[in-house]
């Protein structure tokens, strides 16, 4: 790519795509309020609503609506190449109770974007498509990336039928027949487009963690989504025995070959770490079994999980290499027998590194500070990297976490992401990002 060309950008023309954020955000809370949160069913009312909201205010500008077989909806403002399109969006299901950004906030920054470009009479380079996917949070439906994947054709068939929403006990199919779409088209990898007529696939979300808050940046920049390794029953098998007869010596005691365990895990992070790898380490369950623990017993036997993740594969192929290697070493020095049971994994999914590129220079010519982070969570960019598609995820400042009523973005913020967005689609490099190679799941 040419280096940055220094220009003095204008900001004004975003006054439209501001005002219009207000609204939308505005509107969604309020119509999809369950006190506490809100809450929007993936494939249900709370999501339609939204669907619809979205469209009915993207039609004052001028766009065309479209929705592929799966009901994902596009909202497609005409650019001077017609033949491609840059895709931006997120999902706007919530999990129950939630918050009114996580995900919203990535298909309302693309409206703004379109409003902006529309009310300063300008074309964008490309088709400029507001992608709203259907059912990301898993709480629906238990199967990651379901609007991603459908778009993509990636979904794997069987799921139509055996992937049951949770409050109906439906079928992803038989929801999506509800709704007027076409479940058997699915079924055959249907697209409404080719992977190799996305220029770009670019999703705005909040930070569902702390970092730009501690850091007291509006933007984050991310690198990439981790993926993990999961080892989600293990059981360390001791001995019970009288806590003031049993002698030290003789012990097998589950609880303290748990805690050296953790320890020893937190102890491997450190390692990576100090090599300056990327890697989290986290047991959410450490427990002793209710049934037969007391207190005066040593404990035998423990149940914990364990969760591992980074944006590296090689990272997480050696830190399980660790895993497997410290438990054994434990095993040995406590009398216990630790089994690990079994590994489920994800693969880390990096983001395009041109695009990346272009969104912190579109930063510095915004004038916003940002920073560089990789996303803990998993998106619906995920997938679109997965299929070679060039990705890229901006992170808005967020306090309170997410996935509970208090997410709190402040709208200056959203502002300043909408900002980087829109230097970003003017720079003309984007033209020259690479087409998608084509992975072999990918015809
Ligand atoms: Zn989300």
């Amino acid at each position: 790519m040419t280096p940055v060309a220094v220009r003095k950008v204008s900001q004004d023309h975003l006054d439209a795509g501001r005002a219009l954020a207000r609204r939308l955000f505005e509107s969604l809370a309020e119509a999809t309020a369950t006190p506490p949160g809100v809450t929007r069913v993936a494939y249900g009312d709370g999501e339609a609503y939204a669907f619809d909201l979205m469209a009915q205010h993207a039609a004052r500008h001028g766009v065309e609506r479209r929705f592929d077989a799966a009901g994902n909806q596009y909202l497609v403002q005409p650019g001077g190449d017609r033949s491609r399109i840059v895709l931006i969006g997120s999902h706007l299901d919530s999990v129950p109770h939630g918050g009114n950004f996580d995900g919203a906030a990535g298909v309302i920054m693309g409206l703004a974007l379109q409003a902006s470009l529309h009310a300063a009479g300008r074309t964008p380079p490309f088709d400029l498509g507001v992608v709203c996917l259907r059912a990301e949070e898993s709480c629906w439906f238990p199967y990651s990336y379901i609007g991603s994947r459908t778009a993509l054709g990636r979904l794997d068939a069987a799921a139509l039928d055996t992937v049951k929403r949770s409050d109906t006990g439906r079928s992803l199919a038989a929801h999506m027949a509800d709704l007027g779409f076409d479940p058997d088209a699915v079924r055959t990898g249907a697209r409404l487009y080719e992977p190799a007529e996305i220029v770009a696939y670019i999703e705005p979300h909040i930070e569902q963690a702390p970092t730009l808050v501690a850091q007291e940046v509006s933007v984050g920049l991310v690198t990439g989504i981790r993926g993990s390794f999961r080892f989600r029953a293990i059981k360390i098998d001791g001995a019970y025995a009288h806590s003031g007869a049993m002698p030290r010596a003789l012990r097998q005691d589950a609880g303290l070959a748990a805690a050296r365990f953790v320890v020893s895990l937190h102890d491997m992070w450190d390692c990576f770490e100090a090599a300056g790898e990327d890697l989290t380490v986290t047991f959410g369950e450490i427990a002793t079994n209710p049934e037969a623990h007391g207190f005066s017993k040593v404990p035998g036997e423990m149940h914990l999980c364990l969760d591992v993740r980074s944006q590296s594969a090689e990272t997480l192929r050696r830190a399980e290499a660790e895993v497997r290697r410290r438990s054994a070493a434990i095993a040995a020095e406590t009398g216990c027998v630790f089994d690990l049971g079994q590994c489920t994994t994800s693969a880390p999914a990096p983001l395009s590194e041109p695009l990346h590129a272009l969104m912190a220079d579109a930063a510095t010519l915004a004038g916003i500070r940002a920073m560089t982070l990789p996303s803990g969570a998993g998106h619906d960019a995920a997938v679109y990297a997965e299929a070679g598609i060039p990705a890229a995820m901006l992170f808005i400042r967020n306090r309170n976490g997410s996935h509970n009523p208090d997410e709190a973005m402040d709208m200056a913020d959203f502002d300043a992401a909408l900002a980087v967005l829109d230097a970003m689609l003017s720079d003309p490099r984007i033209a020259e990002l690479p087409r998608p190679r084509l992975s072999p799941s990918n015809p």
